[in-house]
C-alpha cells in the first residue's frame, strides 16, 4: 500500500479528480480538507502498524467506545495515538463514549451463541457467562420494568425476541428473528419503560479515567434530554476541566428535545445504529437531515454515524448504496463522518478510512448549496459570529485563495466552520488541546503557534504557515479574522486584507 506522509498540519486527502458539474470555487494547489473522519478503535485498529497507517490515512477523531475493551486497553491505544500524532504532527482528538444507560448482554461463553427463531433465551439477573439459552446483563435492575409482549431488540435489532414470561429469575424470551449473538451486545427495548440514571457508576468512573487521559472529547449515549447532557457537563466542570461534550441521538425522546439538546451540547452525533430500532428506520433519513440543519443553525458541529461502510467490515469494497449514504450525509451538511465496526473490527480499517476520505473529497466539492443560505439562530450573534461571517463576505470580494484565523478557545473556527466558506481555513492556535478539537470541525486545518504579541507578528505566522504548505504564494490576497477572545491587541473583533508577504520585516 502507498504510505504518504501528510504535510505537516494538512490532511494528505486527495481529490480523485474529474469535473462534475456542480463544483466549488476552489484553489487546484490545495489539499481540501472539508468534511472529517471519526474511525472507532477496536481490537482490528489498535496495533501500532495499523494505527499509524489509519491516522495517515486521515483520521481527525479517533472514537474509543468504553462499552467494550479495558481500561487498560485503552490507555495503551491513547498512548499509541498520542505517539503517532507527535510523530507525524498530526492534529488528532480522542473521544470517549461514556456507555450511558445502554443495556447490553453480559458476556457469551467462546464470544458467541447462535440463537434460532422460535428458541427460547432467558435473560436472567444473576452474573453468568453466557450461552443460547442463558444470558446476563448489564443492568439487571431494569429487567422488572420489561413487562410480557414487550420486544428486546439485540445487536441494534439484528436479532429480535418477545418477552413471554417474567419472574424472579429475570426474562423469558421467545426469538422472533435469529442470528448470532456476541458478547456484550447491545439491546434496546423500545415498549418498556426504563426507571434509570443517564449516567451509571460505570460512565462516572470512565469519565474519571477520560480526565485523567487528557482525552478531548466526551460522547454521553442514549441522551433523552438536555438535563442529560448537563449533569455530564456538571461533573466534567466539577472536576475543573474542559472536555467537550458530545450528544449522542439515539432515543425518539431526544429527536423531540433536539434543540435543548444542541443548545446543551458541543457537538451532536446523530447515532443511527440504536436511533434505527429506538424509532422506525424509515424515518431515520429525514431526522438525520433536520439535525443537520438545526446543528447548522447554532453552529454545532454534527457527526453521522453507524453502518456508513458497513459491508467493509468484511469486503474489501463498499456497496454502491453505502458510497451514497457517506456523500450524501455530507451534502446533509454534516462535519464528520464515522466509522464503527468497520475500523474497531473489520478486516480493512485502512482501506475503509481511505475510501470514506475519497468519497469525503469528492462530496465536498459539490456541497456548494451550504455556503449559500446559512440561516442562524442567537446562538450564532455577537462579535465572534459577525467575524467568522465577514471573514465569508471578504474573503469573497477580494478572491482569497485562503482564509486565515486567530482562535484561543476555538470559537471563532466552529463559527466559521458552519459558513461552509470557499477557501480553507488555516487556524492559528496557542495550544495544542484547542488544536485537537479542531480537529472535529469542517474545513478547518490548525497549526499551534505561540502567542504573537502584535496582530501584524499573527499575520506574518499566518503567511509563514499558508506558504510553507503551498496554500498561497506571494502576492496572493489573504484574509485573516480575530475574534475578541485574542483582542488584548484591541478591544474588538476585527478582519485584516492584506498580501501573502507583505508583512515580512
Ligand atoms: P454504540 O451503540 O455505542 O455504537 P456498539 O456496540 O454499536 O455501541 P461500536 O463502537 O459501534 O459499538 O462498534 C461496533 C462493534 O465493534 C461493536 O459491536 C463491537 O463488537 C466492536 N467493538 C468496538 N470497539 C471494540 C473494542 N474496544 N473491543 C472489542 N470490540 C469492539
Ligand atoms: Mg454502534
Ligand atoms: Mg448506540
Amino acid at each position: 500500500m502507498d504510505r504518504k506522509v501528510p504535510m505537516k498540519a494538512y490532511s494528505n486527502r486527495e481529490s480523485s479528480g474529474g469535473s462534475p458539474p456542480l463544483v466549488r470555487k476552489q484553489p487546484t494547489n490545495i489539499s481540501w480538507l472539508g468534511t472529517k473522519v471519526v474511525a472507532t478503535l477496536g481490537p482490528g485498529s489498535s496495533h501500532p502498524d495499523v494505527l499509524e497507517l489509519l491516522l495517515l490515512s486521515g483520521v481527525h477523531v479517533v472514537r474509543i467506545n468504553f462499552s467494550h475493551g479495558t481500561l487498560e486497553e485503552h490507555k495503551q491505544v491513547v498512548e499509541r495515538v498520542r505517539a503517532i500524532s507527535d510523530r507525524y504532527q498530526l492534529a488528532v482528538a480522542i473521544m470517549g463514549d461514556l456507555c450511558g444507560p445502554k443495556i447490553r448482554l453480559g458476556p457469551v461463553e467462546n464470544d458467541e451463541a447462535e440463537i434460532e427463531s422460535g428458541s427460547t433465551l432467558r435473560i436472567v439477573t444473576e452474573d453468568i457467562i453466557g450461552n443460547a439459552t442463558r444470558v446476563s446483563t448489564n443492568q439487571p435492575d431494569v429487567l422488572g420494568d420489561i413487562k410480557v409482549g414487550h420486544r428486546v431488540l439485540v445487536d441494534d435489532g439484528m436479532i429480535r425476541f418477545v418477552v413471554t414470561e417474567s419472574n424472579d429469575e429475570g426474562l423469558v424470551c421467545k426469538c422472533e428473528v435469529g442470528g448470532i449473538v456476541r458478547s456484550r451486545k447491545g439491546v434496546n427495548l423500545p415498549d418498556s419503560d426504563l426507571k434509570i440514571d443517564a449516567l451509571t457508576d460505570k460512565d462516572r468512573r470512565d469519565l474519571k479515567w477520560a480526565i485523567t487521559n487528557d482525552l478531548d472529547y466526551l460522547a454521553i449515549s442514549f441522551v433523552r434530554t438536555a438535563d442529560d447532557v448537563r449533569q455530564l457537563r456538571d461533573l466534567i466542570r466539577s472536576e475543573c476541566v474542559d472536555i467537550h461534550v458530545v450528544s449522542k441521538i439515539e432515543t425518539p425522546q431526544a429527536v423531540r428535545d433536539i434543540d435543548n439538546i444542541i443548545e446543551a451540547s458541543d457537538a451532536i452525533l446523530v447515532a443511527r445504529g440504536d436511533l434505527g430500532v429506538e424509532m422506525d428506520i424509515v424515518q431515520v433519513p429525514r431526522v438525520q437531515k433536520e439535525i443537520c440543519a438545526r446543528c447548522r443553525r447554532y453552529g454545532t458541529p454534527v457527526i453521522i454515524a453507524t453502518q456508513m461502510l458497513q459491508t467493509m467490515v468484511t469486503e474489501a469494497i463498499p456497496t454502491r448504496a453505502e458510497v451514497s449514504d457517506v456523500a450524501n450525509a455530507i451534502v446533509d451538511g454534516a462535519d464528520a463522518v464515522m466509522l464503527s465496526a468497520e475500523t474497531a473490527v473489520g478486516k480493512h480499517p485502512v482501506a475503509a478510512v481511505q475510501i470514506m476520505n475519497r468519497i469525503a473529497a469528492e462530496a465536498d466539492r459539490y456541497g456548494d448549496h451550504l455556503s449559500r443560505a446559512v440561516p442562524a439562530n442567537e446562538f450564532c450573534r455577537g462579535v465572534t459570529a459577525a467575524v467568522a461571517h465577514s471573514i465569508q463576505t471578504v474573503a469573497e470580494h477580494v478572491e482569497s485563495v485562503a482564509v486565515a484565523i486567530w482562535t484561543e478557545k476555538g470559537v471563532l473556527a466552529r463559527l466559521l466552520s458552519r459558513h461552509r466558506v470557499d477557501q480553507p481555513i488555516l487556524a492559528l492556535t496557542p495550544s495544542d488541546a484547542i488544536r485537537r478539537r479542531l480537529a472535529l470541525y469542517y474545513g478547518v486545518t490548525s497549526a499551534t503557534v505561540t502567542k504573537p504579541s502584535e496582530t501584524h507578528q499573527c499575520l506574518q505566522k499566518a503567511d509563514e504557515v499558508l506558504s510553507r504548505e503551498g496554500w498561497a504564494k506571494d502576492g496572493d490576497p489573504i484574509v485573516m479574522g480575530f475574534g475578541p477572545a485574542s483582542m488584548e491587541w484591541g478591544d474588538t473583533g476585527s478582519i485584516t486584507i492584506h498580501r501573502l508577504g507583505a508583512r515580512r520585516p
